[in-house]
């Protein structure tokens, strides 16, 4: 029999799954993160820094891209104001062109994935990118305990935020 081999691409596999896995995950990373408000270690910033770091020496973010294909950032004025010019627009003709008013009031992107990410993964707009893409999946933020909500939801899209959470569990007893 002829042997056949199948080029695997494990990160597509492991986008596929991950919703279902946070999924399952959903109820012990709530009751983890309730306990983390109510008793942050003194040593929380620390440990995420850490943890932050060691998840993306292993992960590449250009083999993923799942945050901008699937979820987009908020744009802030100063975001859109520096945009607008990197494209020599006015504000209001990159928020014409580009973006919407979302049910919270913010700017987010008409549609997803991004307008600015290219077929190879790359953001067409890296340099002046919004703070919301420079700082996803926000893990290495300070108090990262008062952003469990947000961190529940993505886990669900970031591949990285559901290993460092993981990490996290197994690093922080409570
Ligand atoms: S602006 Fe760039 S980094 Fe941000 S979502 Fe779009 S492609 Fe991704
Ligand atoms: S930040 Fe997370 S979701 Fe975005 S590209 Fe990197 S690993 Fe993927």
């Amino acid at each position: 029999m002829e042997t056949v081999f199948y080029v695997c691409s494990c990160m597509e596999e492991e986008l596929k799954g991950l919703p279902k896995k946070a999924k399952e995950k959903h109820t012990e990373n709530k009751k983890f993160f309730a306990k983390l408000k109510k008793r942050p270690p003194k040593k929380l910033d620390y440990v995420m820094q850490e943890l932050h770091k060691v998840e993306f020496e292993q992960t590449d973010c250009l083999t993923c891209a799942n945050c901008c294909k699937t979820t987009g950032p908020l744009f802030t004025n100063a975001d859109v104001e520096r945009i607008a010019k990197h494209f020599r627009l006015k504000p209001s003709q990159f928020i014409d062109e580009y973006l919407r008013v979302d049910e919270e009031n913010d700017y987010v992107l008409q549609q997803v994935p991004c307008t600015f990410l290219g077929s190879d993964n790359y953001c067409s707009i890296y340099e002046v990118r919004p703070k919301a893409c420079r700082e996803f999946p926000h893990t290495d933020r300070k108090k990262f305990h008062q952003i469990s909500n947000l961190t529940l939801k993505n886990v669900a899209v970031c591949p990285a935020a559901y290993n460092i959470v993981e990490e996290m569990k197994k690093k922080i007893k409570l």
